[in-house]
């Protein structure tokens, strides 16, 4: 049995004995609290006269920030304000966004953040994380080791070939590790220091960018097939070498490289894709959670998916082995009950030209039918599933005769942002009278209709993938099982209370998602334990000992070394 490293959570009373003097402790934003420093932290440290003389406290330097904050209306702004309290204190830039949290979320994250990848070779002020390129191919791990923590739990890393719905965005798509640690951290307490994003540069096929004079990123087109594997096999060799317990976690990758590279992983590696198995758990949440509103099991269901890439594969695949866990069949006959569609239309096996690996599992022996609307009309579905990236492919026509043979059909419009969504959650309400159960990717306010208000519930992988990746790390796992984020997925529909199935919602309030992550990384672990999996040796109370590792943004006391 492994040690369980020296971690992790000194409490926020235990003081810090600090090094460094004066400037350059206000210097390093890990170390720096600001005016928050006390007088004899001031006088010990070398800080007297550097810092103004009141002394504030965390409060009230929050209410400064959300002062400046909101003077701000433009949401790229407000995402280059925020990430520059975290370039001079993440303390306080983690308990701004954890008191604001869902404010904040769509700046940090999705949607602002593909604005800002969009634009970050001219917003970029400052390093953080770290940049792979073709050029330093044969001593990545070299590279590596410039990386000045010896700790790192977990790196995110993209090649950004496929941003949000954005497509190629090359180096710009640093933007989306970082945010995506960012979340981590906020809604499940990883340690800020022992996060990692990077950045893996193999070029871009973005003319644009490449036109660009202000473009950070390797100028040349992408690298395929078994070079960019090579230089991949290298990142995984070094990382894992340097930080062996590390979880990486594959972000953004098109899908002929983000299917090849967690099949290529995962056995292996303490690894996983939050594209595929991240949004496969959050919907299947959802679904488990319609289930108990309708009182229904999934085996009785009949689902149609409109979009058959890594959001669509992933969802079906987990929900396949939910449905055989629960059900005692197999998988083959779970997928039974999926059809899948994509640009082409129903995904048959006698489609003429190559199917994609990802889709043959779901390829259908039968008549082909180029409409969703003529798959509707066949099938007779109980569940629809938009993740095409494509929008209003959820017409009335395709709602109402859906609704025609299913009294409450469950209408996923997944495609994000807003604009990409399938239908709307006020047309989903419309055309069925108030009787769809529905969720969106992207954040529908509330519809009243008819006196009665209903509350669409958002599939965000945010409810999944903190309490997943801390769970992991804090076992030691070996690697990332498919059962985990079925369990992720089972932990998050109980935690739907009565109240919110009453108003139509099918995923709880994101406001509870410290303690969603809590108890999704308690059952991540547990599993791992019971299965083997875990290196640590497993304690008496994993809940607590989950909570005992979460980090929280308080100043600690600090001493002079
Ligand atoms: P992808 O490019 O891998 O797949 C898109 C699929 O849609 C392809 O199979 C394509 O053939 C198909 N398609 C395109 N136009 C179509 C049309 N008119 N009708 C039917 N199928 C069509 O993309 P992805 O990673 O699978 O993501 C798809 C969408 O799902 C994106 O908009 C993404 O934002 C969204 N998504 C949502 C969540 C979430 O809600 N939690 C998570 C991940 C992805």
């Amino acid at each position: 049995m492994l040690q369980e490293r020296k971690f992790y959570l000194p409490k926020s009373t235990d003081p810090l004995e600090v090094t460094k003097r004066g400037l350059e402790i206000l210097n390093d934003p890990r170390l720096n609290k600001g005016t928050a420093f006390t007088f004899e932290e001031r006088k010990a440290l070398g800080l007297s006269g550097l810092l103004p003389p009141f002394r504030a406290n965390m409060e009230e330097q929050v209410q400064r920030i959300m002062e400046n904050y909101r003077h701000h209306t433009n949401p790229l702004d407000k995402y280059i304000f925020l990430t520059a309290i975290a370039d001079r204190n993440v303390t306080l830039f983690y308990r701004v966004l954890m008191d604001n949290l869902l404010e904040m979320t769509p700046i940090m994250y999705t949607p602002t953040v593909g604005h800002a990848c969009q634009q970050f070779g001219h917003i970029y002020r400052k390093n953080r994380g770290m940049y792979l390129n073709l050029n330093q191919k044969g001593r990545i791990a070299q590279v590596l080791d410039n990386w000045p923590a010896d700790e790192i739990d977990i790196i995110v890393i993209s090649d950004g070939s496929r941003i949000l719905g954005l497509g190629d965005l090359g180096a710009n798509g640093m933007g989306i590790p970082i945010g995506k640690l960012v979340l981590y951290v906020a809604g499940a307490g990883l340690h800020p220091d022992r996060t990692l994003p990077i950045l893996l540069d193999v070029g871009t096929d973005n003319d644009e960018l490449l036109n660009d004079p202000l473009y950070l990123g390797i100028t040349r087109r992408r690298i395929h097939g078994d070079e960019f594997y090579e230089i991949a096999d290298e990142f995984v060799k070094a990382a894992t070498a340097r930080w062996p317990n590390v979880l990486i976690q594959w972000e953004d990758f098109t899908n002929d490289k983000a299917f090849p590279l967690l099949n290529r992983y995962r056995d292996d590696v303490l690894c996983f894709n939050d594209d595929i198995q991240g949004t496969g758990s959050v919907a299947l949440a959802g679904l488990l959670a319609a289930m108990r509103m309708r009182e229904e099991h999934l085996s009785d269901q009949r689902i149609v998916f409109c979009g058959a890439g890594s959001a669509a594969v992933g969802i079906a695949d987990m929900i396949c082995a939910g449905i055989a866990d629960e059900h005692s069949m197999t998988v083959e006959e779970a997928r039974k009950l999926v059809w899948m569609c994509d640009s082409k239309g129903l995904v048959t096996t006698t489609r003429k030209g190559k199917l994609d690996k990802h889709k043959i599992p779901y390829a259908r022996d039968e008549k082909p039918a180029p409409e969703l609307l003529d798959v509707v009309k066949r099938v007779k579905p109980t569940i629809i599933i938009g993740a095409s990236g494509h929008p209003h492919t959820f017409t009335e026509e395709v709602v109402k005769q859906m609704h025609k043979h299913c009294k409450q059909p469950v209408i996923f419009a997944l495609s994000n942002p807003t604009s990409k969504a399938e239908c709307t959650a006020e047309e989903a309400y419309t055309w069925t009278g108030g009787n769809a159960i529905f969720a969106s990717g992207s954040p529908f306010p509330a519809v009243r209709l008819e006196g009665r208000i209903f509350v669409p519930g958002q599939g965000n992988n945010m409810f999944i993938f903190p309490g997943v990746g801390l769970g992991a790390v804090v076992c030691g796992a070996r690697k990332v099982t498919d059962e985990m984020f079925f369990t992720a997925a089972k932990t998050l529909a109980h935690m739907v209370t009565e109240e919110e199935l009453e108003a139509g919602t099918i995923y709880p309030d994101l406001a509870k998602i410290r303690q969603i992550s809590l108890a999704i990384a308690a059952a991540v672990a547990r599993l791992a334990w019971e299965q083997g999996l875990a290196q640590y040796a497993e304690p008496k109370d994993i809940r607590q000992y989950v909570r005992d590792r979460m980090y929280h943004p308080d100043y600690r006391p600090y001493v002079a070394a």
